[in-house]
């Protein structure tokens, strides 16, 4: 008998996406569902799998240096210390970094407020061939702006119909967009909050407003749970990973992205000029020396 092979038992497309009914409060942010392995096993499948996303990767770069429009955005929301900047390093630093167009969005700036709110986010769209990353997004505006009513409600009421149609204009030019917000437990945050204060390599992690937006959690998750109803479409549905253990949920993006783009059938571009042609060039360079 070979090595037990540990892997997805059910796919986390399916598992983890948010559907009609899905429900926060019933929500075990400790949980990982489909995967048959535990924390030991999971390093290896991210490296099999790496692999593959990797060499995905690198299709999808070389598609788009020759006629392609296509790319992938990477949409990742969460509450403070949900492990978001995680998710950059581990997963998305285990394909090449010339491939990557990497945003974080934060409080926006005299600019940016200048404009609607997304302006800032249709600027940064991945360009053909890349994996744009959101290190948070359009979502605050109808996550953090909903909670302390930066806005009118009438005004960010409207929102969801917009990020909508704004996702499908955003898709149907050819960006693939994968939604995962990474829900952690409010029990987990404060764990977390509190390494951060422990440990010296962890200080610059912590911000003392956190605590200050943890007081509104439960507005938070209603704002989460307003998201997930109203903006989990069929051409960009989210997906709720559960992050209480950081392994996993690695592992989960990890698989939500490389099956994005196994489903995207990227295939190596032909070459653009005659290969024999070429070949005889290079054969009488040879031939010269
Ligand atoms: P961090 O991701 O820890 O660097 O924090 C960024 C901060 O910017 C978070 O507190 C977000 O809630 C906040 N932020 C992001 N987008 C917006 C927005 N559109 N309006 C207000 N605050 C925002
Ligand atoms: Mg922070």
């Amino acid at each position: 008998m070979g090595k037990k092979n540990h892997e997805w038992r059910d796919s986390p497309t399916d598992t983890l996406r948010v559907n009609a009914g899905f429900s926060i409060a019933d929500f075990d942010c400790a949980s990982t569902p489909g995967f048959t392995g535990h924390k030991r096993h999971s390093s290896q499948l991210m490296e099999e799998r790496g692999r593959i996303l990797s060499d995905l990767q690198e299709r999808l770069f070389a598609e788009g240096r020759s006629e392609g429009n296509r790319s992938v955005l990477l949409v990742i929301q969460g509450m403070d210390t949900a492990g978001k900047g995680g998710i950059v390093r581990h997963v998305v630093g285990l394909v090449d970094p010339q491939g990557v167009q990497h945003h974080s969005f934060g409080v926006p700036t005299e600019e940016e407020k200048s404009h609607d709110y997304l302006w800032r986010i249709d600027n940064a769209l991945p360009t053909p061939g890349h994996i744009g990353v959101f290190d948070r997004s359009h979502y605050e505006d109808v996550l953090v702006v909903r909670v302390h009513n930066y806005v009118e409600p009438a005004v960010w009421g409207k929102r969801y119909d917009e990020i909508n149609a704004w996702e499908a204009k955003v898709v149907a030019s050819g960006t693939r967009i994968v939604k995962c917000a990474l829900m952690v437990s409010k029990e987990e945050q404060l764990n977390r909050l509190e390494e951060r204060l422990d440990r010296p390599d962890k200080y610059w992690k912590y911000n003392p407003h956190d605590l200050d937006e943890r007081s509104y959690w439960d507005a938070y998750m209603e704002a989460y749970q307003a998201a997930f109803d109203r903006c989990s479409t069929d051409i960009a549905p989210w997906h709720a990973i559960p992050a209480d253990r950081k392994w996993f949920a690695r592992l989960a993006v990890t698989e939500l992205l490389t099956q994005a783009l196994e489903d995207m059938n990227v295939t190596w571009p032909a070459a653009e000029f005659d290969i024999q042609t070429e070949k005889q060039r290079v054969a009488a360079l040879r031939a010269a020396k």
